[in-house]
Formats: structure tokens, C-alpha cells, sequence
């Protein structure tokens, strides 16, 4: 059985020329950036080049990108650092309830370090409401960090109203763009996004490398500390391989954007219809249009998300329910609560997250596998007995 894998939103693979272009700098190339002597200075070369291909997919001047481990990382120094950097001028942060857990766990250190947090709801659809933003704003907001894309519901926020809110009232305005990069055009400028937070591995580019945007002029801590490297802001000696993988996979993604858009919005929409077509009670969650091209999220009544994982994937099919993060633990999503759902429907949801690989005859296959497998569950449930049963 050929495995299906439409979990896309966790990983994505490495795409073959982002290898290639990788490998000469594990085994050739494989000199230390700080280092004087040549083979230093080749990879002090490449990775001024790596960083000047990433910044430019962003519209931000090469000297405001810095290479981190990941979009974890990013989110945490962004958040750490701008808040302790400036807490003589205040120590009010606003964030969403559907953030992911790298930012709202940084949100909880914060709180304990004595920094207040506004968790802002969201509609049904999963979008922060404007005025509710503007309600937030306190005389001591330092920052304001919203998501661009949510990686469980694929609901996009108003990032560019944020954006005009944020530069108004002089607050800062961070953007986890994890789910976004690759998948919408991002100009830091045009959008008045102050920090942006990216990681390789969800762009088809190797996993443990990602990347902040700090516009010039903000006064930030250093998480990292240690060597020079990153202009002194982000110490340990730099990952070529990685940041060499990134570039090519940000170039790629970047290549054909619009092209990649359509494509995965066609197999998206095809899915979704299928499914939603085929399966009674079952809600689309997230947003009808404003959306991740490649995310479908869906619960289904009378089932365990659980019990739906295992079977798709005694399918072949490789799926997630809600994040990635908090499967494995029994409290449902998060953002599922937060766009209110109930504990039991939220239990029965499904993502399927797709990608660049992903074909109309998986998407298919898929569609009658998902419908098969609620319909074994829901045949082991009495509540969907008494349902059918019109009682
Ligand atoms: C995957 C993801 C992260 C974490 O990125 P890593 O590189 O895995 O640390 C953060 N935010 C969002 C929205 C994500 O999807």
C-alpha cells in the first residue's frame, strides 16, 4: 500500500534540489563562518547570499534577517526579547487564543517574569474582531504578535488592518508567519509587520532552521548568547547546510507562488466537496475563503478523532487531528474551543494539510477512505444509532 501523506501543516519533505544544493556543505564546503582561513570565508559567502535570497521573499532588507533553529525560536525571541528589552516603557503584550503553542507558552513564561498578556478571542471562523484588538490597547502595549495563518483551521487574520492598528498606536507588531511563508506573498513593509517569524521545514526546506525579520531600530535582547555570530544577536556557530536548504526552498516557494496557490486550492477544494458531499454531520472548520490553500479541517459528529487517525492510517492515509503538538494528549485543540466547538465535536475533528506532492488520485482515494471510516465509527456509537434512528 502506497502511504498518502496529507499531513503537510506538521512537515513538509525536503524537496530533492534543496537537498543537492544542501549536501556539498556537509562534506565539501564545510568550513566555520567565523573562521579567516578560506574555507571560512566560502561559508561566510553563502551564508550573506542564503540570507540575501530569504529577506528578499519578505521585501526586508538582508541586515533585519536572522537565521534561527526554527519557528519556535523565533517566536520565543521575539516575544522574550522585545519585552525585556523594553520594560521600563511597558509590560502589556496582546496576543490571540488560537496562537500556536510557541507563542502562547512564551506568553505564560512571560506572565510569570511579571508581564501582562491579553488573549484576544476569535469568531467562528477563527479571526480576531478589530475593535476588540483596539479595545486591548493599553498606554504600557509593547507589542501586539497575531498569527498570519493558523496552522490548525488554515484561517488567515487581518494581518494588514493589525498591521495599521499596530503602527497607529506605536506598538509593535509581531506575525507567526510559520504557515504563511510559501503560501501568500509577504512584504514586511506594505504590511507593517515589525517581526516575522519562519521555518524551513514547512516550505519543503530541511527541518531545525528558520528564521526572525527585527525591522531596524527595535530594541531587542538577545535569546542566544555566546559568539558573534549574527551580527551578535544570535550566538552558536551557523547551520550552512540548513540555511543553504532554506534558501533553496525559499526560492523555490517563491518561484511560482501564484501557481503552487492554485494548484493546492483546486486539490483543497475538490477534497473538501467530496468529503462534505459524501459525509452527513460533519462542519468544515475555519474560514470558507480566507484560508491556507492546502488546509482542510473537518469534525465529524458522533466519533473520536483518534479512532479516525488509526483507521485512515491502516489506510495508508497520514493525518492529524487539530495540531500536531497536542496529539498524543487527550484535552482537545485549543482553537478548536476557541471557534466553539464542543468538547465531543471538536474530539471527532480531522486535518488534512495539503502539499506540493499531494495528486487528484490521493485526494480521491482519500475522500472515499475518510467517508468509509466515519461510517465504521459512527456504526460503533450508540449516540449515532439513536440519531439515525430519528429518536
Ligand atoms: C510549525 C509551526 C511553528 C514551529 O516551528 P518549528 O520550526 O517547528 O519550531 C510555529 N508556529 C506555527 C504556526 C507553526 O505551524
Amino acid at each position: 500500500m502506497k502511504a498518502i501523506y496529507m499531513d503537510n501543516s506538521a512537515t513538509t519533505p525536503v524537496k530533492q534540489e534543496v537537498l543537492e544544493a544542501m549536501i556539498p556543505y556537509f562534506t565539501t564546503y564545510y568550513g566555520n563562518a567565523s573562521s579567516i582561513h578560506g574555507f571560512g570565508q566560502e561559508a561566510k559567502a553563502v551564508l550573506e547570499a542564503s540570507r540575501e535570497t530569504v529577506a528578499k521573499t519578505l521585501n526586508a532588507p538582508a541586515e533585519c534577517f536572522y537565521f534561527t533553529a526554527g519557528g519556535s525560536e523565533s517566536d520565543n525571541w521575539a516575544l522574550k526579547g522585545v519585552m525585556r528589552a523594553n520594560k521600563a516603557k511597558g509590560k502589556h503584550l496582546i496576543t490571540s487564543k488560537v496562537e500556536h503553542h510557541a507563542i502562547l507558552h512564551t506568553c505564560q513564561a512571560l506572565e510569570k517574569e511579571g508581564f501582562e498578556v491579553t488573549y484576544l478571542d476569535v469568531d467562528e471562523d477563527g479571526r480576531i474582531r478589530l475593535d476588540e484588538l483596539e479595545a486591548a490597547i493599553r498606554p504600557d502595549t509593547l507589542l501586539i504578535s497575531i498569527m498570519f495563518i493558523n496552522n490548525e483551521i488554515g484561517t488567515m487574520m487581518p494581518i494588514e488592518e493589525i498591521g495599521r492598528i499596530a503602527k497607529a498606536h506605536k506598538i509593535l507588531f509581531h506575525t507567526d508567519a510559520v504557515q504563511a511563508y510559501g503560501n501568500i506573498r509577504i512584504d514586511v513593509d506594505a504590511l507593517n509587520i515589525d517581526m516575522l517569524s519562519i521555518s524551513a521545514h514547512k516550505v519543503y526546506g530541511p527541518k531545525g532552521i528558520g528564521g526572525l525579520y527585527i525591522r531596524k531600530g527595535i530594541r531587542i535582547q538577545n535569546l542566544i548568547e555566546g559568539g558573534a555570530q549574527e551580527r551578535r544577536r544570535r550566538a552558536g556557530t551557523e547551520n550552512i547546510p540548513g540555511i543553504v536548504g532554506f534558501a533553496k526552498a525559499a526560492e523555490l516557494a517563491h518561484a511560482d507562488l501564484e501557481g503552487h496557490v492554485a494548484r493546492l486550492s483546486a486539490l483543497r477544494d475538490r477534497l473538501v466537496k467530496g468529503v462534505m458531499d459524501s459525509v452527513p454531520y460533519a462542519k468544515y472548520n475555519g474560514h470558507p475563503t480566507l484560508r491556507h490553500p492546502g488546509n482542510v479541517n473537518i469534525a465529524f459528529q458522533y466519533i473520536e478523532g483518534e479512532g479516525l487517525l488509526l483507521l485512515l492510517n491502516a489506510k495508508g492515509i497520514q493525518a492529524s487531528s487539530g495540531s500536531a503538538c497536542t496529539s498524543g494528549s487527550l484535552d482537545p485543540s485549543h482553537v478548536l474551543m476557541s471557534i466553539g466547538l464542543s468538547h465531543e465535536i471538536a474530539h471527532g475533528s480531522l486535518r488534512l494539510s495539503l502539499g506540493d506532492f499531494n495528486t487528484e488520485e490521493e485526494v480521491d482515494y482519500t475522500i472515499e477512505a475518510v467517508g468509509e471510516v466515519v461510517e465504521r465509527l459512527r456504526a460503533m456509537s450508540p449516540l449515532y444509532d439513536r440519531v439515525k434512528g430519528g429518536n
